[in-house]
């Protein structure tokens, strides 16, 4: 069969464990025997990492920069059991956080809808897409204890000696309690604010931004200026150009809102309001194996993709003894579909994008119209039996099964 040129690379970044085991799967059987494409490969199993000194999850973002489409595998971030497993030399950073920091990029979640699955909130018809402002807040914040009475200032002190501020916080009791003092720079809820408007235009959809400014008047309310003057700026035309809605909206309101509604929106959120939020939105449309990431750069030009659960260590333990696994790869072919669409985009080469809609196709109609999935949408149907799912291998064999039919037919 005559392969598709892709015409730029795409950046390739394995992992670890069962989802390394996937990725092999899905890059032999439903990505290499269609697509003529260049995979900058770089390794990121925690062997690797641990022999490169990290050095090779530097590069892979750089190649990321220079590429401006990557896909990435689960990997695993170490703890203390991790480095006594591996005998790390050290307890190396979050791969995703070292990735995302190089790129100073926003993380979306988006769910991948299957009508036939039922979801937590059934009236979720349509993704509801969180992206979490990753940077500053409580995840960079000073907090102390304190244990005795006595008083609580904040001070700043500019560094051309101009302006010195010192304002008292509180009074403590004998008893004590616990403080803390956070921070977030405008580069960088402008970046934020950026790569949420560039998202929302690429894909069409209204944009909410939320903050609690009725109780944070120069915290939350600098977001939300920020947000604000920049959509009036340089987005407000292209938004009513494509008959979308931007709005701010009191976090607690965006919830209740969110809930109620068929979903088919984006909402940006500070960093640790997005990071609850994505996990609820995740519960509620159900499996973890259906949930996707993406890190986009302020611009909007570089993406990475990824699927939003870890290495599946349970499963893996199963593959390690022999077993039997049925883990869901759905998510880690969308990671693979949404590179391969955004390359095509990039370079403006229709048969691309279209094989990367081929193969979500064959993906989800695998599930909704065969009826052939993993335990974990079998058990969401409320099956148990053994019959009522296929191998983690089978899944795939019948994805590739449909997608090369597809591929078929579109030729006649
Ligand atoms: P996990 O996402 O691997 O698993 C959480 C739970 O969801 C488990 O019960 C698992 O069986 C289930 N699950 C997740 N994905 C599934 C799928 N595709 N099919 C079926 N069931 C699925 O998270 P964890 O167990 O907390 O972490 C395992 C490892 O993954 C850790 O080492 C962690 O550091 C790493 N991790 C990596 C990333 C990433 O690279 N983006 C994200 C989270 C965790």
């Amino acid at each position: 069969m005559n392969k598709i040129k892709v015409v730029n690379p795409i950046v390739e970044i394995d992992g670890d464990e069962q989802t390394r085991v996937i990725w092999k799967l899905i890059k032999e059987k439903l990505i290499l025997p269609y697509l003529n494409v260049d995979l900058k490969y770089y390794d990121l199993s925690i062997q690797e990492r641990d022999r490169t000194n990290d050095q090779v999850t530097k590069d892979s973002a750089y190649a990321t920069l220079k590429y401006g489409v990557a896909v990435k595998c689960a990997t695993i971030t170490p703890d203390e059991a991790r480095m006594k497993e591996f005998n790390l030399k050290k307890m190396w950073k979050s791969p995703n956080g070292t990735i995302r920091n190089i790129l100073d990029g926003t993380v979306f979640r988006e769910p991948i809808i299957i009508p036939s699955i039922p979801r937590l909130v059934p009236h979720w018809e349509k993704p509801i897409i969180i992206g979490r402002h990753a940077f500053g807040d409580q995840y960079r914040a000073t907090d102390i204890k304190i244990n005795r009475a006595g008083k609580l200032r904040l001070q700043f002190n500019s560094e051309d000696g101009k302006e010195n501020i010192d304002l008292k916080v509180y009074d403590f009791p004998d008893s004590g309690g616990i403080a803390m003092a956070m921070f977030n720079t405008n580069n960088s809820i402008e970046g934020f604010a950026k790569a949420s408007f560039e998202l929302a235009l690429k894909r069409k959809l209204p944009l909410f931004f939320t903050t609690k400014n009725t109780i944070l008047k120069n915290y939350d309310n600098q977001f939300k200026q920020i947000f604000d003057g920049l959509f009036n700026e340089k987005y407000r035309e292209k938004f009513q150009a494509l008959g979308i809605k931007y709005e701010h909206r009191l976090i607690d309101d965006m919830v209740a809102q969110m809930l109620k509604s068929k979903g088919g929106f984006i909402i940006a959120m500070k960093n640790y309001d997005g990071d609850v939020q994505s996990d609820i939105v995740a519960q509620g449309f159900g499996s973890l194996g259906l949930m996707t990431s993406i890190l986009v750069t302020p611009d909007g030009k570089t993406f990475e993709s990824e699927a939003a659960h870890g290495t599946v260590t349970r499963h893996f333990r199963q593959h390690q003894r022999g077993e039997e696994t049925s883990t869901n790869s759905i998510a880690s072919i969308f990671a693979w579909t949404r590179a391969i669409i955004q390359r095509g985009k990039l370079d403006n080469t229709s048969d691309v994008i279209k094989f990367g809609n081929t193969l979500e196709k064959a993906t989800l109609d695998t599930v909704q119209i065969d009826e052939k999935m993993t335990k974990d949408l079998a058990m969401m149907l409320g099956k148990t039996s053994r019959e009522s799912y296929v191998t983690t291998e089978e899944f795939i064999d019948e994805v590739s099964r449909r997608l090369m039919n597809a591929v078929v037919n579109e030729r006649k």
